[in-house]
């Protein structure tokens, strides 16, 4: 079979790396680098994880991939909780967590900067029409873009989603990507975790990437919570960099702020999760995946990936 699979983010990459390699297998992605919301991002010399900042491991499968890029240095354990320990271990990738999708897009098709515009049907099957209006031909399709997304991209098809899964909503994230000239005062070992309702709320998470291994200057992650995000997420950029900065003051001291950009996740994380790891339409050859499947994580992304590649495989 030719497959497609839309995004490269880690479900839409773990799929096609678990395809049978007697299949032809591509994979679309509109940003021009891989990852999605493993979206590790570099600006001036300084590295930030300004997407997911690490992941746990709670089955099998992932354990053992884990355990891969353990052994290969694709990943690190980089500690077992924040300020009261737990003991389970938050791994991440070496260089930034989008050094995961990386190592899985190595051996793959992947097409960055092929944004697919819109998904028509054929009689077997579909054509993929990219922005640059050149299409692909193929026998199957596997969406891991955000629901209402895919929705919109089979809008010009006669499938139809179910309207209570196309209508899943996501929470949003507004991160400020902070380098200063000095070091930070997070603690040890480089991440503060905030209850939404601590005093010091817009922040949900505060991560030091220096501490943490991946900059080598000092860069701190400033994560607003979901709630704050919504309500100021139309602020211009820099009424919310002086916000956020203002709340994370014990942390990063403003005298060291060299500069400060505004990244916002409109699709941080499905607020409502379907009950299965994966949507399949049998008589269209269409698989839809990502965390929105098997939960709103790294972990969640992963597992939906392994069973939409189970999903092709029987279709
Ligand atoms: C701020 C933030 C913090 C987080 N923190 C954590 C954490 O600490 N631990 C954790 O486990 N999880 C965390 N998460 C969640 C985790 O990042 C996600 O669950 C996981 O990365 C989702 O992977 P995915 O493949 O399902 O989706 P995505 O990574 O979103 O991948 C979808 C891909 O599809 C592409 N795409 C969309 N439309 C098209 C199109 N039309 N054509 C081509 N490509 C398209 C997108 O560009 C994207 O690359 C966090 C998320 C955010 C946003």
């Amino acid at each position: 079979m030719r497959v497609a699979v839309v995004g490269a983010g880690l479900a839409g990459l773990t799929a096609a790396s678990r395809l049978d390699p007697d299949h032809e297998v591509v994979v679309l992605e509109r940003n021009e680098s891989v990852g999605g919301r493993l979206g590790t991002t570099r600006i001036g010399d300084a590295t930030f994880d300004a997407g997911a900042q690490f992941f746990t491991v709670r089955n099998d499968a992932l354990r053992e991939q884990t355990q891969d890029w353990l052994d290969r240095g694709i990943a690190f354990e980089w500690c077992r909780g924040f300020g009261d320990a737990d003991g389970y271990p938050r791994y991440a990738g070496t260089d930034g967590m989008s050094t995961l999708a990386t190592d899985l897009a190595a051996d793959l098709d992947v097409r960055t900067d092929s944004m697919v515009f819109t998904l028509d049907r054929l009689e077997e099957g579909w054509t993929v029409v990219l922005d640059d209006a050149s299409r692909i031909d193929v026998d199957a399709l596997v969406l891991t873009s955000p629901v209402a997304q895919s929705w919109a991209l089979l809008a010009q098809s006669d499938v139809a989603l179910p309207d209570d899964l196309a209508r899943r909503e996501y929470h949003r994230i507004i991160a400020g990507l902070v380098t200063l000239d000095r070091p930070s005062h997070v603690p040890d070992p480089g991440g503060v975790q905030l209850d939404p309702a601590h005093p010091t709320a817009p922040l949900g998470f505060v991560a030091d990437n220096h501490r943490k291994g991946i900059s080598t200057v000092p860069a701190v992650t400033l994560h607003a919570t979901w709630a704050w995000s919504t309500e100021h997420w139309d602020l211009p950029d820099d009424e919310i960099a002086e916000r956020l900065l203002d709340a994370a003051s014990d942390w990063s001291d403003p005298a060291a702020v060299v500069d400060t950009t505004i990244r916002r996740w409109r699709f941080a994380a499905p607020s409502d999760p379907w009950p299965d790891a994966c949507w399949v339409d049998d008589e269209h050859r269409l698989v839809l995946a990502g965390d929105l499947f098997a939960g709103p994580k790294v972990e969640g992304a992963f597992d939906s990936g392994i069973a939409a590649a189970h999903a092709v495989r029987s279709l």
